[in-house]
């Protein structure tokens, strides 16, 4: 039977330590760091991610704007604030969420933001340094899913099989260099992998980011191995679920991670932290 390792409460304490940070600054009377969150259009999702966003600044003590404007709002006036935000020695983190609306050409306005406050670390050039094992911002989720595995000893993969179910840029790619970085043997398989069971069968760490419920059988994953489960879905009876069956897979796992609760949480206290990384950098640059 696995330990079930909740992300939301290793999430809470990352923001508990990040909240006597912004404390420690206020009662100094010192500048707080500053994130912007930019969206465009109303799409539900996103508003509820901006939302959940702007509540965990505000829960911590960092201040934050977000700026919110309408689907019709010309690229070019998106460029031209996020440059004004890149100037600003205030901001110390611009974050434009995604997906944007399809008059706005996505790698244009990512690599408009300045590498040194793109806190979602999606800018191609923070991407480069990821892919050379460098220091750099690191995509938030991949980023949390790494936390998770150093909390229960498993930051050092050497001689371990890692299997990444799924390769896009966001959560499957960044999360495969990060667990070669770690020293495992990584696979990453996706929807054109034949007998995918076959290989995912073989991983000591098994990374599900598909989007697809349940879709990760018990007899997929391998005895003991550790499974962290990305997805975020609704079932038939629009229940929120992951990719991974949890209750079967979780008899057989070592450690598995609970959707809602689980890797969720850990992408906004991981946005918080490289928005509090970006801040000391910046301080130490003035
Ligand atoms: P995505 O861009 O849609 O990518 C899904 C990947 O899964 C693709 O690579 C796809 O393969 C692969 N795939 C689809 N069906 C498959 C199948 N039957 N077998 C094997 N692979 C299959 O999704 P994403 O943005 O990575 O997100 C994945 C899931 O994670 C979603 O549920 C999303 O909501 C969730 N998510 C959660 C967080 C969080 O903070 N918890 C953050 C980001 C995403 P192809 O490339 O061949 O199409």
């Amino acid at each position: 039977m696995a330990e079930v390792v909740y992300g939301s409460e290793i999430a809470a304490s990352i923001k508990n330590d990040l909240k006597q940070q912004m404390d420690c600054l206020r009662n100094a009377g010192k500048r707080l760091p500053r994130l912007v969150v930019i969206l465009i259009g109303a799409n539900p999702a996103s508003l509820s991610y901006v939302r959940g966003k702007e509540k965990a600044c505000q829960m911590i003590g960092m201040e934050n704007e977000l700026i919110h404007l309408p689907e019709d709002t010309k690229e070019q006036e998106l460029l031209a604030l996020i440059e004004t935000y890149n100037k600003n020695t205030d901001v110390d983190g611009i974050l434009v969420q995604l997906p944007l609306p399809e008059h706005m050409d996505e790698h244009k306005i990512l690599l408009a933001i300045d590498p040194g406050k793109d806190v979602d670390g999606f800018h191609p050039y923070n991407i480069g340094r990821m892919m050379m094992g460098e220091a750099t911002f690191l995509p938030c989720t991949p980023m949390g899913i790494m936390e998770v595995l150093k909390r229960i000893g498993y930051d050092d993969l050497s001689g371990k099989q890692a299997v990444v179910i799924g390769r896009s840029n966001i959560v499957g790619k960044p999360i495969a260099q990060l667990l070669l970085k770690a020293n495992a043997t990584v696979t990453v398989t996706h929807s054109k992998t034949k007998d995918i069971e076959k290989i995912t069968s073989q991983a000591d760490v098994l990374i599900a980011a598909v989007g697809k419920p349940r879709l990760i059988r018990s007899d997929w994953v391998k005895a003991g191995a550790v499974v962290i489960d990305v997805g975020v879905n609704r079932d038939e009876n629009n229940h929120l679920c992951g990719d991974v069956d949890f209750e079967a897979v979780k008899e057989k796992a070592s450690f598995i991670t609970p959707v809602p609760k689980g890797i969720g949480p850990m992408t906004i206290a991981m946005l918080l932290q490289n928005t509090w990384n970006a801040y000391q950098i910046h301080e130490r640059e003035v």
